[in-house]
């Protein structure tokens, strides 16, 4: 590894191999940390390894799978020089074929920063120590999930449960059906809303009595035809073999059981940034994300320390609103290390 490397970015979601694609095209020799596929919250290639179909990133007009784009996305990075840490040390393209897929190959996490003086230390989880003189976080957030085995096995095959309604909800499958939304906070009445173009009825199943959004979102969802709350309801289990059939609700209150016939289910209980490695040495909102020095720049509490992507935006959370963010960190981090005279 060289001494003290330029930029060094944590993340290979859209925001991290944008930042790379970036960085690399600016000659300042990027490693990055693309995270492990199994036993870490950072999943090589990000949120969209877990979907399928993407429909809404423009230049693939006939759609292309999560995990396919993100393929794309490390071939890019790659090919322009970027480097990435496995748990045999740092390779780089010659070392690495472009197409060993993102979820075989051992990637390295990172365990921990030190931001406390400069440069930064980086420790991955495999030991490896790495000095950088600017660090790009990009982490992610990673959708909340009741935690069904149903549940994740037909999110996983793409058998119509997701955790972002509008990144799938335009899919055929769920056009016409009756599909439901798990939540009461913003995120759930807005999808739940925006669902209600396609859906010929949808429920939003919520755990209380009473909803947790904001008072014009509620009004939103209360005065809207196609949306009926079941309140005081928790999913129990998923039903359905290939493709969901409906969920099994439980009563909070009197514990019975019933069965509701669905076309498609979507979970909108929260997020959670992935920010525990900073060890509170960066400035996060109350709900754990990044806070942004200045909402235009990818500038952090650290100088020196750019976010990009999900770890520091809980409104957008798409892979293109990402990739622009981590395209905008790779220029930050480059004028920066250019005004300290490191180039
Ligand atoms: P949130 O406000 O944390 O709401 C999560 C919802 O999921 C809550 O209603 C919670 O129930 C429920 N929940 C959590 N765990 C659950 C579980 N295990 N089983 C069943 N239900 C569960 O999250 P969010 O809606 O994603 O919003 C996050 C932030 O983004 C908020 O600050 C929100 O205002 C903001 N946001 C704003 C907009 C907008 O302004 N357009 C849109 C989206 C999000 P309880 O209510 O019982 O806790």
């Amino acid at each position: 590894m060289a001494d003290t490397e330029k930029v060094v970015i944590i993340g290979s979601g859209p925001a991290g191999w944008t930042a790379a694609i970036y960085a690399a095209r600016a000659n300042l020799d990027p490693l990055v940390f693309p995270g492990k596929a199994a036993g870490g919250d950072l999943v090589p290639g990000g949120q969209l390894m877990l979907t399928t179909e993407v429909e809404n990133f423009p230049g693939f007009p006939d759609g292309v799978t999560g995990p396919d784009l993100m393929q794309l996305f490390m071939r890019q990075a790659l090919r322009y020089g970027s480097r990435v840490v496995t748990t045999s040390g740092v390779q780089s393209r010659e070392t690495l074929a472009g197409d060993t897929p993102l979820w075989a190959a051992a990637f390295q996490n990172v365990q921990s920063v030190d931001l406390s003086s400069r440069p930064f230390r980086v420790v991955g989880d495999e030991g490896d120590e790495v000095l950088a003189h600017s660090l790009i976080i990009a982490t992610g957030a990673k959708a909340n999930w009741l935690g069904l085995e149903n549940e994740q096995r037909l999110a996983k095959s793409g058998g119509g449960v997701s955790a972002c309604a509008v990144c799938d909800g335009a899919l055929p499958i769920f056009r016409n059906k009756e599909l439901a939304v798990v939540g009461g906070g913003d995120s759930a009445v807005e999808e739940a809303t925006y669902l209600t173009k396609f859906a010929s009825r949808v429920y939003l199943i919520h755990r209380r009595d009473q909803l947790r959004a904001s008072k014009i979102m509620q009004e939103r969802a209360l005065n809207n035809k196609k949306i009926e709350i079941l309140w005081n309801r928790g999913v129990v289990d998923v039903l359905g073999d290939d493709t969901i059939q409906g969920v099994r609700l439980k009563d909070t209150i009197s514990g019975e059981e019933q069965d509701l016939p669905l076309g498609g289910l979507f979970m909108a209980i929260g997020h959670t940034p992935i920010t525990g490695f900073l060890n509170g040495q960066l400035d996060l909102d109350d709900a754990g994300y990044i806070r942004l020095a200045d909402p235009y720049r990818s500038t952090t509490s650290v100088e020196g320390v750019f976010a990009a992507g999900d770890v520091a935006d809980h409104v957008y959370r798409q892979a293109i609103t990402a990739a622009g963010m981590g395209c905008k960190a790779a220029i930050d981090a480059e004028r920066w290390l250019a005004e300290q005279g490191i180039d």
